[in-house]
């Protein structure tokens, strides 16, 4: 079977990462890469940490560049590939620009569509923007849906999708996460783990920060950093490690509010080994991160998330992520809650994944077997 693996972002490149080995690893399987990169040096770093050389690679980042035209970039692009690989299955991940047009340029030509992490709903088409619309997109265009969990199943159970087309197979990311912490153990380096290395005080309670989210820009972005500004100031055994996205929303109010405040270190986003080793030294993280509350709960850690509405309510659920939004003493009074109340924080940290055991491409591969496309 050939088989187009395309994705544009870090996240959908760690979440690819794993089946692309394990796809490589079965003869049945003949393997192609197309990447976009729609974020250019964050997916660049997770190639290299993975070892994947693209057999494509579109390069179609560009600054300042609105959706639409990225989308019209991508749906001309890819359709060369197509034209010259014939894949018999194109697989997509998620909900970015690259999954949803992907997804229709695949339909256009008649081609199969596989959907990694299908089903994921908040069913508000604003939050979050474009997220939201781009995996219903993805959703409807697809005619396999990998889901993570039960629930994103029912989604589409719910959207008619046909039970035969969905398989529950948990999220790659513990996949990707199980790889990437053996690299770490057999010794992997570079830069940015021995930069984290120096930065992290093991003497204190490191808190983990992340975002990024379009929806949060603005008065969320200032909200979380006048939280942050709160609690490494009252708190003086806690060390504050926030890599900063690369995007001017996010770098603005973060260097504006936080950037000589004792005891935060604003360091740039770090690359993959180098974010997974924070997450295990961390205390808890806050972050608006898809992909680090599936991950942070395989390594015992809780997770507040600075948002109002979710796609992932299992991990509220299971009780491994507390959805806090965007209030300033509301993030500070979670936070203050995880540091001195320890029945809290036992609960939180050792609460089971909702989102697999790193099984995921393992099932995905087993059903494309069955499924003969040739
Ligand atoms: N991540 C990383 N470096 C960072 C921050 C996050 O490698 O500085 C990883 C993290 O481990 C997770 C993924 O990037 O696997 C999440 O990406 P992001 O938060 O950008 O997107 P989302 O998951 O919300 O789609």
């Amino acid at each position: 079977m050939k088989i187009l693996l395309c994705f544009g972002t870090r996240p959908e490149a760690i979440k690819m990462a794993p089946l692309y080995h394990q796809l490589r690893k079965d003869s049945f399987f003949d393997v192609k890469v197309c990447v976009t990169a729609q974020h250019r040096q964050m997916l660049d770093q997770v190639l290299d940490f993975f070892e994947i050389v693209p057999d494509y690679d579109l390069d179609l980042m560009q600054k300042n560049q609105s959706l639409n035209a990225l989308s019209a970039r991508i749906l001309t692009g890819i359709n060369e590939v197509f034209l010259e690989v014939k894949p018999d299955l194109v697989c997509v991940h998620g909900d970015t620009t690259t999954s949803s047009m992907v997804a229709l340029a695949a339909f256009h030509n008649g081609i199969k569509v596989g959907h990694i992490e299908a089903g994921l709903r908040t069913y508000n088409k604003n939050s979050p923007f474009p997220e939201e619309i781009n995996r219903q997109i993805t959703g409807r265009l697809a005619d396999f849906h990998f889901a993570p969990t039960s629930w994103a199943a029912e989604n589409l159970l719910q959207e008619k999708v046909s039970i035969e087309n969905i398989l529950v197979t948990g999220n790659t990311v513990i996949d990707a996460l199980q790889l990437g912490i053996s690299k770490l153990e057999n010794n992997f380096t570079c830069a940015d783990l021995d930069l984290v290395k120096q930065v992290v005080d093991t003497t204190k309670k490191v808190i983990l920060i992340t975002g990024h989210r379009r929806e949060n820009f603005g008065v969320g972005f200032e909200n979380l950093c006048l939280a942050i500004r709160d609690l490494a100031i009252t708190e003086t055994n806690v060390q504050i490690i926030y890599p900063v996205h690369l995007n001017p929303n996010v770098q603005e109010p973060v260097q504006r509010i936080l950037g000589d405040v004792p005891n935060v270190n604003l360091i740039p986003p770090v690359d993959y080994p180098a974010f997974l080793y924070l997450m295990q030294q961390s205390y808890f993280i806050v972050t608006d991160s898809g992909g680090v509350q599936e991950e942070a709960p395989s390594l015992g850690k809780p997770v507040l998330v600075t948002r109002d509405t979710t796609e992932r309510p299992e991990a509220i659920q299971a009780g491994t992520v507390e959805l806090v939004g965007t209030n300033t003493e509301t993030i500070v009074a979670a936070c203050l809650r995880l540091l001195h109340n320890e029945k809290q924080y036992q609960l939180m940290s050792k609460a089971h994944n909702p989102y697999g055991d790193g099984k995921a491409c393992e099932k995905i591969i087993n059903y494309l077997v069955k499924t003969d496309l040739v």
